[in-house]
This record gives C-alpha cells, sequence and structure tokens, in this order.
C-alpha cells in the first residue's frame, strides 16, 4: 500500500478528534482496509501503524485537531456534515425501509444507532417505515416486548407507518414454501444435523435431495402434521448448491418442527419459517426499496438473494454498515434480561442501562441520535468506542 504511513496518520488524527484525543488502533486499521491496506498483510505493517497511532494518541487535542484541519481531504471520507447523503435510487415519495427488531428483550442503544438512518431516509424522501416485530422463533418471545418495542419505536423515530408480527403472517410464509417446492427450490430432508453437516463437508447431496415434487409436498403436509414428524426429524431445506464455495450457502435450512407455545399464536402453528425465508418473502411482500443493516449479515443477504430470484424478484438496495462496538455496555438483550431479572439491575428503565426507555426517562431527546445517525452517514468502518465517549456526543448534541 502507497503512503501506508501518511494514512495511518490521517486515519489516526481523524479517529482521535472523533473520541476526544484517543485514537483506536483497530478503528485506523478498518478505515485502511477500506483504501485498499490487505488483510494478510496487516502482520508486516502493524509495527508502523502501532508507533503512528501511539505519536497522535500523545499529541494534546488541540494539536490533532490543528494537524487533522488540515489533512482533510486526504482521508478519502466526508467531513462533519449536516444533512444525510444521498440514497441511491430513492424516489421522492416512494421509499420502503424497515427495522425488524427481535421481542426477546428491551431495545438498547446499538439498535438505534444502526437503524435510525432508515428511518431518517424514509422521512428524507417519504415512503413507508416498517417496524417488523421477528417473532418467528418460539423460544425467545417475550411477551412484554411486543408492547415494549412499539412505546420505544414511537418515541425514538416518530414516523412508524405500521408495526407487523412476522408470527401474523405464517399462512403467507407456508404459500411462499408450497411455491418453493412446486419451483422445485426446496425439499424435506430428513437426515439428521450430524448427517447432513457430513453430506456438507463431502460437497455431496443427501439423498432427500432426490425426492420429486409430489413428495416433497408430502413430506412438508407431514412436518404440518402434529400426529407425523416429531420435532427434530425433519427440516425444510433451500436447493442451492452443495458445492457452494462459501458452506454456510449450501441447501440451508428454511422452516423447522417447534412445538413450543407461541405468546400470540400459543399452539396454532408447528412449523416455523426461519430468518432467511421470514425475511426475504416480507421484503418482497411489503415491497421494500432499500435496506441498510450490519455487515455481519452478509451471508444472510446472499441467502435471501437466492429465494428472491426464484421469485423472479431483484433484491432490494442493500448496504452493509460498519459495526459500532462499545466497549463497556451490556448490549446483548439476553444478558439485559437476565441482569434485570436477577435484581442487578431494577428494569428496564434502569438509569444505568442504555435501554431507550432508560434514556427517555433520562431524558434524552430522539434528534440527539437522529443527528449522530446523520453525522455517521453511510459507512463500512467498524467502530469501537466506550460509552462514556459516545455519551459524551449525545449528551453535546441532547443539548443542542
Ligand atoms: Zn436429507
Amino acid at each position: 500500500m502507497k503512503n501506508l504511513k501518511q494514512k495511518t496518520r490521517a486515519y489516526a488524527l481523524k479517529n482521535a478528534v472523533a473520541y476526544k484525543g484517543k485514537a483506536n488502533q483497530g478503528a485506523v486499521i478498518s478505515a485502511l482496509f477500506n483504501e485498499g491496506l490487505k488483510k494478510d498483510k496487516v502482520k508486516d505493517c502493524i509495527k508502523d501503524i502501532s508507533k503512528v497511532v501511539s505519536e497522535v494518541n500523545k499529541l494534546s487535542f488541540k494539536e490533532q485537531k490543528k494537524e487533522f484541519e488540515k489533512l482533510e481531504g486526504t482521508t478519502s471520507k466526508r467531513k462533519v456534515r449536516e444533512g444525510l447523503p444521498d440514497l441511491p435510487g430513492a424516489e421522492k415519495g416512494k421509499v420502503v425501509m424497515r427495522f425488524r427488531p427481535a421481542p426477546s428483550g428491551p431495545l438498547h442503544v446499538g439498535h438505534i444507532i444502526s437503524n435510525m438512518i432508515s428511518s431518517l431516509f424514509v422521512k428524507k424522501y417519504g415512503g413507508k417505515f416498517y417496524i417488523i416485530i421477528d417473532d418467528t422463533d418460539p423460544e425467545t418471545v417475550l411477551k412484554e416486548s411486543y408492547k415494549e418495542i412499539k412505546k420505544d419505536c414511537d418515541w425514538i423515530f416518530g414516523n412508524v407507518y405500521e408495526y407487523v408480527n412476522s408470527s401474523d403472517r405464517m399462512e403467507i410464509y407456508y404459500e411462499y414454501v408450497e411455491k418453493l417446492i412446486k419451483k422445485n427450490s426446496a425439499y424435506v430432508c430428513t437426515c439428521s444435523g450430524d448427517e447432513f453437516r457430513e453430506f456438507s463437508k463431502q460437497k455431496k447431496d443427501c439423498p432427500c435431495k432426490k425426492l420429486n415434487v409430489k413428495e416433497n409436498l408430502e413430506r412438508w403436509g407431514k412436518m404440518l402434521d402434529k400426529n407425523d414428524y416429531k420435532v427434530g426429524e425433519a427440516v425444510l431445506r433451500f436447493k442451492s448448491d452443495m458445492k457452494h464455495k462459501n458452506p454456510a450457502m449450501r441447501d440451508f435450512p428454511l422452516a423447522r418442527i417447534n412445538e413450543t407455545s407461541h405468546p400470540l399464536q400459543k399452539k396454532k402453528y408447528r412449523v416455523w419459517p426461519l430468518m432467511n425465508l421470514v425475511v426475504a418473502v416480507d421484503d418482497i411482500e411489503l415491497k421494500m426499496t432499500h435496506i441498510i443493516r450490519g455487515k455481519d449479515h452478509g451471508d444472510n443477504a446472499k441467502r435471501q438473494e437466492m429465494i428472491h430470484k426464484i421469485f423472479g424478484k431483484t433484491s432490494p438496495w442493500t448496504f452493509f454498515m460498519g459495526r459500532i462496538k462499545f466497549k463497556d455496555l451490556i448490549l446483548s438483550k439476553r444478558k439485559l434480561t437476565a441482569a434485570i431479572k436477577s435484581g442487578e439491575f431494577s428494569g428496564a428503565e434502569d438509569e444505568r442501562v442504555p435501554t431507550l426507555a432508560s434514556l427517555r426517562k433520562r431524558g434524552y431527546k430522539p434528534e440527539a441520535f437522529e443527528k449522530f445517525a446523520e453525522q455517521r452517514g453511510l459507512t463500512e468502518v467498524d467502530k469501537v468506542i466506550s460509552g462514556k465517549d459516545f455519551f459524551e456526543v449525545i449528551d453535546r448534541f441532547n443539548k443542542e
């Protein structure tokens, strides 16, 4: 990579200026990847990078700012910007976007910083912003989450077009399953998990893949029939390619049997569609135009694209955002829920937790988070930040 040291210095300064004088080496390296630094070259230049980052961190905040101002323009990304970037292909009044929270615990600041920008784009262009409650895994759904999500999203976004529960759309997913089977693009597999993994490893089809449409429809009927296949005995799979270079793409599962009682649907259904099927179908049915999601969803996006192709649809325009990793905040819904249940925190409104309920109670304004999302814009760069530094920025916006 050309000019490695200069570029490192520029990004270290940029990062330091954004984060109260302390540049984070990981964030600098992520930025360098965007500039073309190859992953396998990192170990050759890590010493140089470390040296530059620590030099920058020795400067005072004032010095960093002064030098960064001179350098601006050599770092490829924007300056602090007012307003949102443009959304490619967006038409006035016709932008349809979504946020898909799982009802498995309180919403927190992590959800908002990755989804606020979708809400803002819909505000900017006009259209529909859906909240789709991802509740097709009966084991993780908490009944109280539905109400909390609604309260939180009404408050923080203020432009929710409609709340949709995935579990109210089961008949639609079932229709799509039948269509997929009839198009010879899905099959019911009765191999055990271990057996299937072995076929996958050897890049071979399992015996179930040879079944014809009629046999698959029969098997699908057996999955739905509570007197037939038991839990774990059969799974619906997408016919992709067992030789696909990415093992995660090889005939991935679309639906499974789970007899756990669902908080809303109770025992009405025993076959539950899995995430990729649900998301692919919702995006078609609700006519999504743009999706902004985390980089960690790259494989899922590819799976959903494969499903869309079968139905002759092009996937919505998708942008993969870099992740913000908080060094010191509990952002796992499972952990948050457990800590609240154990009495460590008094509830989702406890001042010490970064939930939306708590932020609302502490007097934060949604506009502070809007401003943060606006300034971050669309970026693939990952960021590591401490809760303290993050809230310093948010507090400043909140005062404004
Ligand atoms: Zn099989």
